[in-house]
């Protein structure tokens, strides 16, 4: 299993953190150990300062393939959660500074809770979902998935084209604005239409 993420996804997300929009897909992977399970907790690691939440609508892969064509794109999922995306802010910023890869500050042991999935059957269009995410009790980020630059089937033929998909693979369709700094001892929630997805604490 391995986990795909998508960077630079919402303009107004794009815009705090003063990163250009991409012409592309902004693509990077987190390990299988990245994955951190509804009602587990989240270890605060000691290489950073600035851990950063950023609330994510995830898609569940449900069969192998490549090079997939964007009207297909459709065929390879059929269900979603919703996921944070933890990142080491002042590694990251620091790896970039440098032109380096952001594998240290985004994809470290635990960086990627996933609550459960629910079916696009009770859901509807996986493209006007709202999802979102509160920090003790306080929303933080609200969006909603109409607001993608790139669309989730774009997303999954172009992602295709460089790593073959595979039965439980996960895809992390990128933060809406409002990302910021977690502390120890913090509770993050996690909403998707409204319903409450994951509770999750930080030690
Ligand atoms: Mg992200």
């Amino acid at each position: 299993m391995k986990i795909i993420c998508v960077g630079r996804n919402y303009t107004e997300h794009i815009a705090e953190l003063n990163n250009e929009r991409p012409d592309a897909p902004v693509i990077f992977l987190k390990p299988e150990t990245a994955q951190i399970r509804a009602g587990e907790p989240f270890f605060y690691p000691e290489f950073s300062k600035d851990i950063h939440y950023e609330v994510e609508l995830v898609v569940k892969i449900n069969r192998v393939g490549k090079n997939i064509e964007e009207r297909f794109a459709h065929k390879y999922y059929s269900e979603v959660a919703v996921g944070i995306d933890f990142t080491a802010r002042d590694l990251q910023s620091e790896l970039k500074a440098k032109g380096l890869p952001w594998e240290l500050a985004k994809a470290f042991n635990g960086s990627a809770p996933v609550s459960e999935f629910v079916s696009l059957s009770e859901l509807g269009d996986i493209q006007n979902l709202n999802f979102g995410l509160a920090l003790n009790g306080e929303m933080k980020q609200e969006g909603n998935s109409s607001m993608m630059l790139y669309r989730v089937n774009h997303l999954i033929s172009f992602i295709s084209k460089f790593f073959m998909i595979k039965k439980g693979d996960l895809i992390f369709t990128g933060t809406p604005k409002g990302v910021g700094a977690v502390q120890i001892g913090d509770t993050l929630t996690t909403y998707l239409e409204g319903k409450e997805m994951m509770k999750l604490s930080v030690k």
